[in-house]
């Protein structure tokens, strides 16, 4: 005769499986969730923002994947090319999605719109862009050719400010390649001869940009990128941001603002 399972043993059983099935979602799923993480507030630090502001100013950004730029900082990125400064995007994704099933996506085809979206873009703030194509959703920073090839971009583009993911101060929802790609970043910074970093997506912010003025162009580029952001999920995401940007503008006074923890670096080593 069969032996019948005690109840206990049925409810742990199942408990196991479905924590399981939801750690292995998790840990296939690219964002990351900081339960803990919380705002910080640190000592405000004006990263000589008139030399930020000034013609010929080489401004270097790194993101995780095409339409970072535009979600995050344009308001800041459209302002600096206002003001004369030079603007080399680096994306280290393509935005391919190929951690999908393969039946779901189609990554060569994302690669291609993605990246064509991003060339349009970034013409808006005469960003000039660098893909160094890893692989998205999985994006390394220890992998040793994209951590050199990372270098490279961003010696090449000779910045006076480097601009990425706060890794350290991070937000309570994550996407694990702006987390990397912003840890990278700021670990290759001191060899790269920039004076400063400005870490934005940060939950300690130092120093603000008021981006007054720049809102209608920012909901504007957010919708170039119409393979990502279209229809009820462009207003979405429109009033997403621009409900951040207006409430970093009212810690300074202003219409809109973006905000950033700016550190300086060591001036001296050769580039
Ligand atoms: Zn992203």
């Amino acid at each position: 005769m069969k032996r019948k399972v005690p109840i206990w043993k049925r409810i742990v059983r199942s408990s196991l499986m479905l924590l399981g099935i939801v750690g292995g979602l998790y840990a296939w799923n690219p964002q990351r969730l900081h339960y803990f993480a919380k705002p910080v507030t640190l000592p405000k630090t004006d990263p000589e923002s008139a030399n930020l502001f000034k013609k010929g100013n080489r401004v270097t950004v790194v993101v995780g994947h095409p339409d970072d730029a535009e979600f995050f900082i344009s308001g800041t990125l459209l302002k600096l090319h206002q003001a004369g400064a030079a603007i080399t995007l680096i994306v280290v994704t393509d935005g391919d999605k190929s951690y999908y099933p393969w039946f779901l996506t189609n990554a060569e085809e994302n690669r291609k719109v993605r990246r064509a979206e991003q060339e349009e873009a970034s013409k808006a703030y005469g960003g000039k862009v660098v893909f160094l194509g890893g692989p998205d959703g999985r994006y390394d920073p220890d992998e040793k050719e994209l951590r050199a090839k990372l270098l490279a971009a961003i010696k090449e583009s000779k910045p006076d400010y480097l601009l990425s993911f706060d890794d350290e101060y991070v937000l309570k929802v994550q996407h694990r390649d702006h987390e990397n790609s912003g840890r990278a970043t700021r670990e290759l910074a001191p060899q790269t001869g920039t004076k400063w970093l400005l870490l934005f997506a940060t939950y300690a912010p130092t120093y603000w940009v008021d981006t007054s003025g720049t809102w209608d162009k920012r909901a504007q580029l957010l919708a170039v990128h119409k393979s990502q952001f279209y229809g009820e999920k462009l207003s979405l995401i429109q009033g997403t941001v621009l409900d951040k940007a207006l409430s970093e503008g009212e810690r300074i006074g202003k219409e809109t603002a973006e905000s950033f923890r700016a550190i300086p670096l060591d001036r001296s080593p050769a580039r």
